[in-house]
């Protein structure tokens, strides 16, 4: 083999080598070239679809929203009208008991009347049970044949009275009944 000849050979062999290595660069750039427009096309339908989803995302959104508010408008609706009807209950209960203090002042009225009737009957202590004659005066008399002392009261009418039994007779009442006080005062003093 000349030399010429082993020249021309490395010669055509670094030509292939080259050419070679230039058909595989070739192709890794097409290659990433047609990855990358295939990427760029997946995010494009993706932002498609993002967007589509958005789109759909906005109106069901809204319209889940409003749904949420006409629940909610109906939940206080019928809030409200449960509270109209507690409303109308406290208002009977209200009206009830008005009616109840009315009747109990109306008590009250009676018996403040039976009490100042009472206290009208206890003021005539001071007057003569039968004729309602002044009283003259009231007093410790010492009934010694008794053994007693007796709270003695006289009217101005003539009746007088010891220990609350009569003593002497009103003119305008009973004739004048003599009890024994003594046995009266026993029990009394017994009881005391
Ligand atoms: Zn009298």
């Amino acid at each position: 083999m000349s030399n010429k000849l082993i020249f021309f050979t490395q010669i055509a062999q670094v030509i292939i080598v080259i050419g070679s290595l230039f058909g595989f660069f070739r192709l890794m750039v097409q290659q990433i070239v047609q990855q990358k427009d295939a990427t760029i096309e997946l995010l494009r339908e993706r932002a498609t679809g993002l967007e589509k989803q958005l789109d759909s995302a906005k109106t069901t959104t809204s319209d889940a929203l409003l749904d949420r508010y006409y629940r909610k408008i109906g939940m206080l609706e019928s809030e409200l009208s449960k509270l109209d009807a507690d409303d109308q209950t406290s208002r009977r209960l209200i009206e009830e008991k008005h009616r109840e203090i009315t009747t109990l002042n109306a008590g009250i009225e009676v018996l403040r009347d039976v009490m100042e009737e009472y206290a009208e009957k206890a003021s005539r202590v001071d007057e003569c049970p039968y004729c309602e004659a002044s009283l003259l005066s009231v007093g410790q008399v010492d009934y010694a044949d008794e053994h007693a002392i007796v709270t003695h009261k006289t009217y101005s009418c003539g009746y007088s009275e010891g220990d609350g039994f009569p003593r002497s007779s009103c003119p305008n009442g009973p004739p004048l009944v003599r009890v024994e006080p003594k046995a009266m005062d026993d029990s009394d003093s017994l009881q005391n």
